[in-house]
């Protein structure tokens, strides 16, 4: 008789996103008309095309694919050299970061890479998450087997939840308790909030005196514009010894569809054995990602080192003011609607205060069914997250100046 994994059954059934499908296509059936003006600021996924620099690497790359001279089969699992140089030098060191070539692992994402980590840590470690926080970190934890079942609120037995509220500034502080690892996210999904230079020291400090180990998620960082907040962990003195950061082309040189992502593993980051011996975790992870993955594309590793090129770091930073510019039209719009609004700067995430005693599916059922926009219900995302609502800046300039004008023509 063969077993499934019993972990998988405590898993809240992929509840948002197919929640809003769901609500979405009741209404589009019930209400053509309003169906055709239908925008939608819910999932983060970008909208506009791939930069110029880009499409042109990835024609050439097709091109070598075709000859006999410059056909390449499989590729180092861990990524090319010279892929894993530029993003070592242009990401890290040209910044004064030191983070050496060997250090980075280029992946097919950073949502499996934030699933795959755990393939390495042991399983008797205390795990803290923010609530509310990008799902994957949870269930994914949930399916290894690190939680026990969900309690009627949804929180999981065994998780050490850090609150993220408007007095924290939705950026947590690190607990009073003893916790091992920590998932951070920042410039944050989905609250758009970022961590200050300060918080991410105090952290770094707490990691260091617990023997933790900070798992941080950089993946919207090409949208800091404040040169005070940090890009990197590694721009905290001590993060070398205490994080694993991942990063992604998904979100600046907009690869969700194309995939490709990097983590940076520092060999001086170290994690105790069963019998409390200190071994460093990067032979770990190389030997994991050698035996169970083969590696990203060469034509797609070839498309990623182009947005390392002049062009192509102008074109990835017109695409992020794009949508940063939909952001600060969005902020513009939510608080002219009388809304209290965060995130938005530093980050494409808008996280908006629903009107009081309304909760985010209330809120979300209102903005569908009177504005015709689909934004995410914070609820989704975690406890803490109830009474708000997230709204993407991801799409185009127009749609982003329909969505303000519909929103403040709402009456609550
Ligand atoms: C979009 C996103 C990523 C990137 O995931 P990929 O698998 O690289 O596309 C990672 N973390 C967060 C929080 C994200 O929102």
């Amino acid at each position: 008789m063969a077993y499934l994994n019993d972990n998988y059954l405590k898993l809240k059934a992929g509840y948002l996103f197919p929640e809003i499908g769901r609500r979405v296509k009741t209404f589009c059936d019930t209400n053509p008309a309003a169906a055709l003006r239908l925008i939608r600021c819910g999932i983060g996924d970008v909208t506009e095309p791939l930069p110029a620099a880009v499409i042109a690497a990835l024609h050439k790359a097709v091109d070598e694919m075709g000859l006999r001279e410059s056909f390449k089969g499989y590729g180092p699992e861990q990524g090319y050299d010279w892929l894993r140089h530029a993003i070592a030098k242009k990401d890290f060191r040209d910044r004064g970061l030191d983070v050496a070539d060997d250090e980075i692992f280029v992946s097919d994402g950073s949502k499996c890479d934030c699933g795959n980590i755990l393939d390495i840590l042991g399983h008797q470690n205390r795990i803290a998450i923010s609530d509310p926080v990008y799902p994957v970190y949870l269930d994914t934890n949930v399916m290894a087997g690190h939680t026990g079942e969900a309690d009627e609120t949804g929180a999981y037995a065994g998780i050490h939840y850090l609150p993220c509220t408007a007095q924290n500034g939705f950026v947590p502080e690190p607990p009073s308790g003893k916790v091992d690892v920590i998932y951070l996210c920042s410039p944050n999904n989905p609250t758009g909030a970022v961590a200050t230079r300060a918080q991410l020291e105090d952290w770094v400090r707490y990691a260091l005196a617990n023997q933790a180990i900070i798992l941080f998620d950089a993946a919207y960082e090409a949208y800091i514009t404040d040169p005070a907040i940090p890009r990197s962990i590694y721009e905290i003195p001590g993060a070398r010894d205490c994080a694993i950061e991942f990063r992604s082309f998904s979100k600046n040189g907009g690869f969700t569809g194309v995939r490709c992502a990097l983590t940076v593993v520092p060999k001086t980051l170290m994690a105790s054995t069963a019998n409390g011996e200190r071994k460093p975790l990067h032979p770990l992870w190389l030997r994991r990602t050698t035996t169970k993955f083969n590696g990203v594309s060469y034509i797609v590793q070839r498309a990623a080192e182009a947005l390392y090129s002049d062009e192509g770091k102008a074109q990835v930073r017109t695409l992020v003011n794009h949508y940063m510019g939909n952001a600060a039209v969005l902020v513009a719009g939510c608080r002219a609607a009388g809304f209290t609004v965060f995130g938005g700067s530093n980050a494409p995430y808008i996280w908006v205060s629903a009107p009081d005693g309304v909760t985010s599916w209330q809120a979300f059922d209102k903005i569908l069914h009177d504005a015709n926009v689909v934004i995410t219900p914070g609820s989704g995302f975690g406890r803490h997250g109830e009474g708000y609502f997230r709204v993407s800046s991801f799409n185009s300039r127009a749609n982003a100046e329909e969505v303000s004008r519909r929103v403040q023509a709402l009456r609550w």
